[in-house]
């Protein structure tokens, strides 16, 4: 099940520049250098190598990607939702990168013929106890300019979803539902169109200035920062983006940065409708999120193939990348647990992340939730589906941080690297404008 949302549905990527051969993509660098070298080939990174190379085209790109292929982890396990904005406090950055990246997304969408539904999306009420939180929300997201979002009431939302069941809605028409992972994939083929070069099953192990220039170069000192991989591959560079989702913290401390922000991985499980019961469902269904924690709550969600997925929770997670209940890995349950900010935050969260953990355990506590909204669904309905792990930064006093971090780190090095340490969700939707904010960045600090 782990690679349900990313792998299932053909991608249009093909790597058609596997090697570092800079001249068969007409550009100027010796083999196996390159100007900017972007180490993950999430929908982040893949955004940000497509817009600098967009921007700078007699400039030579790579991007370095752990994986086989491209978008496997947080771009290709999540949600599909292309998110509206309303959620996020008026004037964040979040904010303002969620509505401007909607808007991206689907013009993106609309031009490159990648399938979307814009479905909608109701965020439901069903205790009179929500109702001011509701209200609340809606104003943020009249703040926020979400597009078209309006108050609804128990009649309006029957006759929207007809067997869901609330006091009253906030309806946001403008939210809808995208395969990302073939949105990445996309930026990815754009990407190599401008000449840029995908290096896969490239997993960044080091990286460090060199006192030398490479054999046979006539070019000097140009490209002074070496990347090896796990294999001791290398390749050279004058700067260095790194925008490694769950491993954005160690790929930091590389480099020499702190080591907080920690990244701590949260595995969301869905539950998955049985076809039969898909009509239970037109748009996406939420319920009120709670305040104190940073995610929507489980959701009905309408999938491009047409299927409805019920979740995610949000557990601790064992292993980063781990898709699975029992996946473990023990540098990653040493890392978290010696974490003080782990404690402090399991601490301040104790029951409701105890509530989490059973929820994910007994499958009828998570349908008492679901039976809220939909009382139509019962557990024959439902059956265990895919999950994803969201990488969340975390500060030594347990905060969970929500904005973006930028590091560099310290020493000669640190000049010349951009570490995405923090680019919280969505950043699926916020993808594109993501990326002219990190090319923005780039370009001021790099001195482009
Ligand atoms: C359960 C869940 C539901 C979500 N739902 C939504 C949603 O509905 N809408 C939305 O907009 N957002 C959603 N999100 C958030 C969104 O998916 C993420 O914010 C986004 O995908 C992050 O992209 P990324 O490129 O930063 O990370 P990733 O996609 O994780 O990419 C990081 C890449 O770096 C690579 N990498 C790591 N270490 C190395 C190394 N040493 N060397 C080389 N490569 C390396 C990895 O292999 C990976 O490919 C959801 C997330 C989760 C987990």
């Amino acid at each position: 099940m782990e690679s349900e949302e990313g792998c299932c549905e053909e991608g249009r990527y093909h790597p058609t520049l596997q090697g570092d051969d800079n001249a068969a993509a007409g550009k100027a660098a010796p083999s196996g250098t390159f100007d900017i070298a972007v180490i993950g080939g999430g929908i982040v990174g893949l955004a940000s190598a497509r817009e600098l190379s967009l921007r700078h085209p007699s400039l030579v790109f790579a991007v370095l990607e752990k994986e086989k292929e491209l978008a496997l982890h947080q771009s290709g396990h999540n949600s599909g939702v292309i998110h509206s904005g309303i959620y996020y406090k008026p004037g964040s950055l979040k904010a303002k990168l969620c509505v401007e990246g909607a808007i991206l997304c689907y013009e993106y969408c609309d031009q490159k013929g990648i399938p979307y539904k814009q479905c909608g999306k109701l965020i439901v009420a069903v205790e009179h106890e929500e109702i001011p939180r509701l209200k609340a929300l809606y104003e943020r997201g009249i703040q926020n300019n979400v597009r078209g979002l309006k108050l609804i009431t128990s009649k309006e939302i029957q006759a929207k979803e007809p067997y869901c069941r609330g006091l009253m809605a906030l309806d946001s028409p403008y939210t809808g539902i995208v395969n990302y992972r073939q949105v990445a994939l996309a930026y990815a083929e754009d990407f190599q169109a401008a000449g840029g070069t995908v290096l896969t099953e490239f997993e960044v192990e080091e990286m460090e200035m060199t006192k030398e220039s490479a054999d046979g170069s006539k070019e000097g000192m140009k490209y002074p920062i070496v990347v090896r991989n796990s294999k001791g591959k290398e390749v050279r560079c004058r700067h260095l983006v790194s925008c490694a989702g769950l491993y954005s913290d160690r790929l930091s401390q590389i480099s020499g940065c702190h080591p907080e922000p920690r990244i701590v991985p949260f595995r969301g499980d869905y539950l998955v409708l049985k076809p039969e019961k898909c009509y239970l469902v037109r748009g996406n269904i939420y319920p009120v999120p709670d305040p104190r924690f940073p995610f929507l709550g489980i959701h009905f969600t309408p999938r491009m193939d047409g299927s409805v997925w019920l979740g995610p929770n949000a557990v601790l997670a064992f292993k980063r990348e781990g898709y699975k209940f029992y996946d473990f890995s023990i540098q990653d349950f040493m890392d978290a647990t010696a974490y003080s900010g782990l404690w402090k935050l399991v601490l301040k969260n104790f029951s409701y992340g105890m509530g989490e953990m059973y929820r994910a355990c007994f499958l009828n506590a998570q349908l008492k939730q679901l039976q809220k909204i939909i009382p139509e669904v019962t557990i024959n309905d439902i059956q265990r589906g895919p999950a994803g792990v969201r990488a969340q930064a975390l500060d030594n006093d347990g905060n969970l941080i929500d904005d973006f971090v930028f590091d560099s780190g310290t020493g000669d090095i640190a000049a010349r690297i951009l570490h995405v340490r923090n680019a919280p969700s969505p950043a699926a939707t916020s993808s594109l404008a993501i990326a002219k904010m990190i090319a923005n960045e780039v370009e001021q600090r790099f001195e482009l």
